[in-house]
Order: C-alpha cells, then structure tokens, then sequence
C-alpha cells in the first residue's frame, strides 16, 4: 500500500493535544502516513526568534501537505501570524471551508451542506496600507485627487483593495474543479460588484466567464448583503461559494456559525501543488494542557487531507466515525454537551478513543 509524507505542525495553546489526537484517528484509518512532525508558533518564538523557522517550510514544501494545529498571534506585539506568513510563503490561495450539519450538533439547522472557497491572496488582505498622517499617505491621496478630482481627507489611512484578472481566475477555477470531483451541481460568486465596479466587478466578469467552460455545473451570483441574508434564512438553497478575500473571511465564520460553531468547522489553505489543513477555530489558550479541547474541527480537517491526497475510502470511513460519535454525543467533548457542564464530558484524548473505536466497528 502507499505511504504519504505529511508534515503535522503541532501548533501551542491546544495545539499539541488536538494534533495527537488527529494523529491518531488518521494512523487508525490504515492509510499509512509518514509524519515529519514540527513546531513551530509561540514557544519556538521564544526560543529562536522565529515562531515559522525556515526548516518548517521547507518540511511542508517537501511533503506538500500538511497537518496544521492551531497557533497563537499575539495582539499588537511579537511576531506576524504564522498563518497568514504560510499562506504568503506556500502561496495557498485557496481558503477550502466545508460547513456540514451532524447529527447532534445544537445549531439552528440540520440539513446544511456547505462549501466556501475565499481567495486567500487578494482584496483588502493584501497588507498595502497606508498609515495616517505619514508623508506617503498624503502623496496617494493628494495623487488620487489629481487623477478622479476625489477629495479623500487628509487625515485618512488607507487600505488598497487590489483583484485581478488571473488570481479571480484560478479561485474560480479552483471552486468549479471542486464542484465537478466532489460532486456538487452549483458554484454561486458572491461580490459586491454593483458598488465596486472595478474589482468586485472584474472578479464577477472573470466568474461568469470561467462559468462557461463548466456547463455541467449550474452557475449564479449574489450580492454579500443579500448573501449573507439569504444563508440565514434558506442556506438550503446553496452549494459551493467563491468568494473574494474579506467576504469569505466574513460569510465562512457565518456558515460554521450555521452549523454550530468553531468545535465542527474544518479547513484547507491549497496551493497549485501544496496544502495545508487546519480548523477554522483558534488556540483556545485556556483550555491549553486540560485536555478538555475538542477536537472534531482538526480531526475533520484531517478527513479533508485525507481526500486530498486520494484516500477517499479513509476519509468517509473516519467522517462516518466522527459524526457516529457526535450522533450519540455520550464520548464526546464538554462544548458538544447539551449542557456544557455535563459531568459526563470526556476529554480530548477519550474522544479520539471514541472515534477509533467507532471506525474499527464499522
Ligand atoms: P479561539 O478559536 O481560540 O477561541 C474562541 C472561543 O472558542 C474560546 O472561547 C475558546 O475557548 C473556544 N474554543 C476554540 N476552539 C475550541 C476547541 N477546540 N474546543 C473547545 N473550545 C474551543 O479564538 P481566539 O480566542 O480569538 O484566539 C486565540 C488565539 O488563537 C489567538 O492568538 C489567535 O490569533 C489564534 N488563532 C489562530 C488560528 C490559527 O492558527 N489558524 C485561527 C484563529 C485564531
């Protein structure tokens, strides 16, 4: 049987605990994995001065897939997200976010299944900004002035929302190949082109014209206000999203929000041939060493993976566990509780019993 090469940053706050945990659900799976287990994040930080040391990414470079365990950005100080540094680094421009009812989740609806595909690159997240009151941000505005006879105020700071022809494109693109190899009938592009014409508009143009080379796939837009409406009334009525940057960001935490929440919600940062998988939720750093995270969203992430790298019986048969486990919400964490004091809450690590258990039964 084939072995795969994947690297797993274990990550710090709950990190460590959720990683192993995945671990050990993915071995139990029988697909044999050959992990290059690394750190990196806080405590690396502290200890040579770069929480994402260069041997890190070239780790993910070689095995180009990886396993990511939540990492703390500290506020205002210290270093930049390691996050955002690898999507930059790895250019992962595709932001994979399924948001799926299961069985026994507390959430407003039970039949949602959801994909969100967010450029990762582009839009108001590509960090140009300018600072106010510095001499640069006085000559752009003054510049703007003297090319659209617009009068921006003086004391304003400034982010630049750039969206291109290509990286509209292969986001597109990326969201339509989805649709066709998991079996999905409709990409919806979300803009906000009837304001912003030049960008929301050219990524809106680009959409309609990827469109025509997936007839097999139906094609719609929708405006984000109406959107983000429409997904909490009837997100029924959708299937896979594209979406620019700061509205995936935005309209992928309202989906996991759907749901029920960061406990359930999986992700993908995918590169043309790199991906990293990791929860949409954070390092939790009070729960950091309790064993008492859950670790559903890693461990779904790890499902996402384990497709990826083509080992599409694998990831059902622990998809199939983990929503049994949720399903009978006995072995499963305080947060999946009716009631989050429930006594009967077990830890980490017991989940992750659960769902190996459930996998060897069936
Ligand atoms: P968070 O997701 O860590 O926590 C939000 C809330 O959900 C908290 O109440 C937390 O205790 C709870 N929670 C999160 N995951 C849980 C789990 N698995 N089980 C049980 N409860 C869970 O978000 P935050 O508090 O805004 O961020 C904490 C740190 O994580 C910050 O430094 C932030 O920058 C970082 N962060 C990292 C990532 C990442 O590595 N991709 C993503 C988001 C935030």
């Amino acid at each position: 049987m084939a072995s795969h090469d994947v690297t797993l940053l274990t990550g710090d706050g709950i990190g460590p605990e959720i990683a192993e945990a995945t671990r050990r659900c993915i071995d139990a799976t029988g697909v044999t994995i050959n992990w290059h287990v690394k750190e990196a994040g806080l405590k690396v930080f502290e200890e040579t001065g770069d929480p994402l040391p260069p041997d890190v990414v070239d780790t993910i470079r070689k095995t180009k897939v990886a396993i990511k365990a939540p990492i703390t950005t500290p506020v205002g100080k210290g270093f930049r997200s390691v996050n955002v540094r690898l999507r930059k680094e790895l250019d992962l421009y595709a932001c994979l976010r399924p948001c799926k009812s299961y069985a026994g989740v507390n959430s407003k609806f039970d039949d949602i299944d959801l994909v969100v595909v967010r450029e990762n690159t582009e839009d108001l997240y590509a960090g140009i900004e300018f600072k106010e009151g510095e001499g640069a941000t006085h000559r752009l505005i003054d510049t703007i002035a003297e090319l659209t006879g617009d009068s921006i105020p003086q004391d304003s700071g400034i982010s630049i929302k750039p969206i291109s022809i290509q990286r509209s494109e292969r986001i597109v693109r990326f969201a339509f190949d989805y649709a066709r190899e998991n079996g999905r009938t409709k990409v919806t592009a979300v803009h906000k082109a009837n304001i912003m014409k030049y960008s929301d508009g050219l990524f809106l143009e680009v959409a309609r014209m990827v469109a025509k080379d997936y007839p097999d796939i139906e094609f719609e837009d929708r405006i984000v206000d109406n959107m983000c409406m429409q997904l909490v009334q009837k997100p029924q009525l959708y299937d896979v999203l594209v979406l620019p940057n700061l509205y995936g960001d935005i309209v992928s935490d309202l989906c996991a929000g759907l749901v029920g929440g960061l406990g359930v919600a999986p992700g993908g940062n995918i590169g043309r041939d790199m991906a990293v998988f990791e929860a949409t939720h954070g390092s939790a750093p009070k729960y950091a060493g309790t064993n008492k995270a859950n670790p559903t969203a890693l461990i779904l992430s790890g499902v996402l993976m384990l497709r990826h790298i083509g080992e599409r019986e694998a990831a059902d048969k622990l998809e199939r566990a983990i929503s049994s486990v949720i399903r009978e919400k006995r072995d499963v964490t305080f947060d999946l509780k009716e009631d989050r004091n429930d006594p009967t809450a077990v830890g980490t690590s017991e989940m992750a019993d659960a769902i190996i258990r459930t996998m060897e039964a069936i």
